[in-house]
């Protein structure tokens, strides 16, 4: 392996840490993300050196602080590569981008209408389309993929004429699966159906190419790919974004008010009510150029390998079940007969290890799988092959210990 973790680590100060007297080992990056040194000088910087109001100020700060922020639309814009950035909207992150899809969409749905999305979806694209659904009598149907992510032959004639919209991740973030995303999108778009991808658990990954997709709609959270939390992104096709009725009204969102009506603003402006998260969007714009700046094959093998070495160390242990795959993901799934998984979390913890437990938001897809929830170690560019090992180590003491 050509890639080295240890060249990275000194960007993250922060896992240079002591846990309960152990070294931190932090394994819950599908949660979120460490943040490098650019990023956090990023933030420090505009603060210090440029603080203002974006968009309307005359001033020599506004000004700024305007070209850093639609500078930053532009960074992501290209990192995405979405045409313009006309397509990028600003977002708290991936709920609220999804929130502001199924508002914006209401007045097109009727009776009867279909929403589609899979079996494998985190709560933040599911409860939405739900409430949709019972806001227009819409009918929530869930495409029945195989845990595993594979295609079942009856997934086919889930996409209909009455398909309007197909809503699914790109990547299980409970179970770390890939979906048949290109299949799935093909389908949903030959009924007509508008399409969007949840791709939170792609972006710190994977090289993200919205053309190629050729979905309606992308979302994504700065905080999954090294980039700050309370940011993300909502990119749209132009006439889907149009469609869009906005989520929020105020300021800056506008052209002309009066008592009697309101003009919205162009895009992207008219789905950004009020002052933006300034400070949030350039750091976002500096952890792409973080990712950019890297070998991002070398990252997402050494990822994998890292995955695929701790599923290889588990899967001879008897008491394990495991339900992420062997290969292609960057984590690890996992329960043990007879053991909470809460119990194995606090235990890992005890020892200086940080993972999650529970159903990762994805009840459904739990039950599916007949189990209240899983042990997740996720994997991030900095994380050593010392980690992975004492994850493994501590995970089997603990199961020694607590069996
Ligand atoms: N979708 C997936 C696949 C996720 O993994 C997550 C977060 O874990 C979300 C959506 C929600 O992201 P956020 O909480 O940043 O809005």
């Amino acid at each position: 392996m050509t890639f080295d973790p240890l060249s990275i680590r000194s960007s993250f100060p922060i896992l240079n840490q002591m846990a309960h007297g152990h070294s931190l080992a932090y394994l819950d990056n599908a949660a979120t993300t460490q943040k490098p040194l650019c990023v956090l000088d990023a933030i420090q910087d505009y603060y210090r050196n440029t603080n203002a109001n974006v968009h309307r100020g005359a001033h020599f700060l506004s000004v700024r602080a305007t070209n850093q922020f639609e500078g930053a639309r532009d960074t992501i814009a290209r990192f995405i590569n979405a045409p313009t950035q006309s397509h990028v909207i600003w977002t708290k992150g991936t709920t609220e981008a999804i929130n502001m899809v199924t508002y914006g969409l209401e007045h097109l749905l009727e009776k009867n209408d279909e929403i589609l999305i899979t079996s494998l979806e985190h709560h933040a694209n599911l409860v939405p389309w739900q409430q949709l659904a019972s806001r227009t009598g819409a009918v929530l149907r869930i495409l029945p993929l195989e845990a595993n992510g594979q295609w079942k032959a009856e997934c086919e004639s889930y996409f209909t004429q009455k398909t309007r919209i197909f809503a699914a991740t790109q990547v299980s973030n409970a179970i770390g699966v890939s979906t048949p995303l290109q299949t799935m999108l093909s389908l949903a778009k030959e009924q007509g159906a508008m399409t969007l991808v949840d791709g939170a658990q792609v972006v710190a990954h994977y090289p993200v190419d919205v053309e190629t997709l050729d979905c309606d709609f992308y979302v994504f959270s700065g905080h999954k790919m090294y980039g700050p939390t309370g940011i993300g992104v909502l990119y749209g096709k132009i006439p889907a974004l149009e469609a869009l009725t906005p989520y929020q009204t105020g300021g800056e969102m506008v052209r002309k008010v009066s008592y009697q009506a309101t003009e919205f603003n162009d895009l992207p402006y008219r789905l950004e009510a009020g002052t933006p998260n300034i400070e949030g969007a350039i750091g976002l714009a500096a952890a792409c150029n973080f990712l950019t700046e890297q070998d991002r094959p070398a990252l997402l093998a050494w990822e994998q390998s890292l995955a695929t070495y701790t599923y290889k160390r588990l899967k001879s242990e008897k008491s394990i079940i495991l339900y992420s795959p062997e290969t292609n993901t960057t984590l690890v799934s996992l329960s043990v007969s007879n053991i909470h998984t809460m119990d194995l979390n606090a235990y890992l913890d005890s020892q200086g290890i940080g993972v999650r437990s529970g159903s990762h938001c994805a009840q459904p897809l739990m039950t599916e799988l007949g189990i209240e929830g899983t042990l997740r170690a996720s994997f991030a560019c900095y994380n050593t092959i010392e980690e992975a090992n004492r994850f493994c180590d501590v995970l089997i003491e603990a199961i020694d210990i607590l069996g």
